[in-house]
């Protein structure tokens, strides 16, 4: 650290992104990417043309693809906000919406809690139950912002939409904020809510279920004036926040709509294969809604199952918080990785016995 840094962020803990090893070759389950490419169109929209025109700047105001993605999800472009990764509308979000005090959960995505010291927001984070789930309750009433990923990561979890209406009813004078990063491999979204609610910011992103997690694409729905405080944010920072090739990728994403449904399906297909394998090995698997599995062996500590397999040359993620050390997070690869991934676990697991 300078002596230069601004006071307020000295004791600041930065976020810490999984692994992106460069030196090996790993079946990678750890940073839950799609196993699998964009689509071809997606490909083949990467033409000279569009990498000739980097010369200009990118659309601001990203209206082609706000448009196509209203039509999709049936709502107006003033709805939609479009930003660089989901984590860039998260930030926005408690840039804009955190005022003094905000809350989510105890176990939830890492990056909630880095907001919240980056903005010197006052942050209550509420345990989960013992079996991990959400307790819609504990945020009614809170008249905070309220930030819950549905379904949770890393748990994989997820709550019915009428419990999040809940939520966003008690808490008329907040933001409550619902990451659906993961909610096309299974989850219940909140979307329909935002005609009814003003203070329901949804998020989601182009990272997992459309295989673009390199690309940096985020988008949100809200009621438009929740999406204009966004805007404003976004124009006071970086109006150009998401490059021109990366739009043109967006929009051809949203034109192969089927392509993406079909791989979130074989996704989950791999995933409930690999559930019962884990469960078969006596493995406690938490149930998902998500491109990924937490679970852990009574057989064995979290972290050294996670050495084991690094060593074998997969990667997964062990998240250093005393009440999950047991676990760990897998990412959903081809049926070919989880399949080598059941047969190593297996091969670590004999070893030790
Ligand atoms: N929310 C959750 C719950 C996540 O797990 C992630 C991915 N790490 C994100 C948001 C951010 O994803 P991205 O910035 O790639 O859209």
């Amino acid at each position: 650290m300078s002596r230069f840094l601004n006071q307020c962020y000295q004791s600041l803990e930065a976020y810490t992104p999984g692994e992106q090893p460069r030196d090996m070759r790993y079946i990678k389950l750890n940073t839950n990417e799609s196993p699998y490419p964009p689509a071809p169109s997606v490909v083949e929209a990467m033409t000279r043309e569009q990498v000739e025109l980097l010369r200009l700047y990118s659309d601001p105001t990203a209206r082609t693809l706000k448009e196509k993605l209203a039509k999709l999800y049936d709502v107006e472009p003033e709805n939609v906000f479009l930003s660089n990764g989901s984590d860039e509308v998260l930030n926005f979000a408690f840039m804009a919406f955190g005022g003094k005090e905000a809350v989510f959960p105890d176990i939830s995505y890492g990056f909630y809690e880095v907001y919240g010291g980056l903005y010197g927001i006052d942050y209550e984070k509420i345990p989960l139950k013992a079996d991990f789930s959400v307790d819609y309750r504990d945020y009614c009433g809170k008249g905070k912002l309220v930030v819950i990923a549905n379904p949770n990561a890393p748990t994989g979890m997820s709550i019915p939409v009428w419990q999040i209406e809940q939520i966003v009813k008690s808490n008329p004078e907040s933001v409550v904020l619902i990451d659906e990063a993961y909610v096309d491999f299974g989850g219940q979204t909140a979307l329909p809510l935002i005609q009814k609610y003003d203070n329901l910011l949804v998020t989601r992103t182009f990272s997992k279920s459309r295989c673009l997690a390199g690309g940096r694409l985020g988008y949100a729905f809200a009621d438009s004036r929740l999406i204009a405080d966004l805007e404003k944010i976004k124009f006071s920072t970086n109006p150009y926040n998401i490059n021109r090739l990366t739009l043109r990728l967006g929009e051809a994403t949203v034109d192969a709509e089927d392509y993406y449904r079909e791989k979130c399906r074989e996704i989950i297909r791999t995933r409930n294969w690999t559930a019962e394998k884990l469960q078969e090995l006596g493995f406690q698997v938490l149930p998902s809604q998500t491109n990924f599995l937490f679970a852990g062996t009574p057989k064995m500590d979290g972290m050294a199952l996670y050495l084991e397999l690094k060593n074998r040359g997969i990667l997964v993620r062990h998240f250093g918080n005393p009440r999950i050390d047991r676990f760990n997070r897998i990412t959903i690869g081809t049926p070919e990785q989880m399949a080598a991934f059941i047969d190593t676990v297996k091969e670590v697991l004999y070893e030790k016995l």
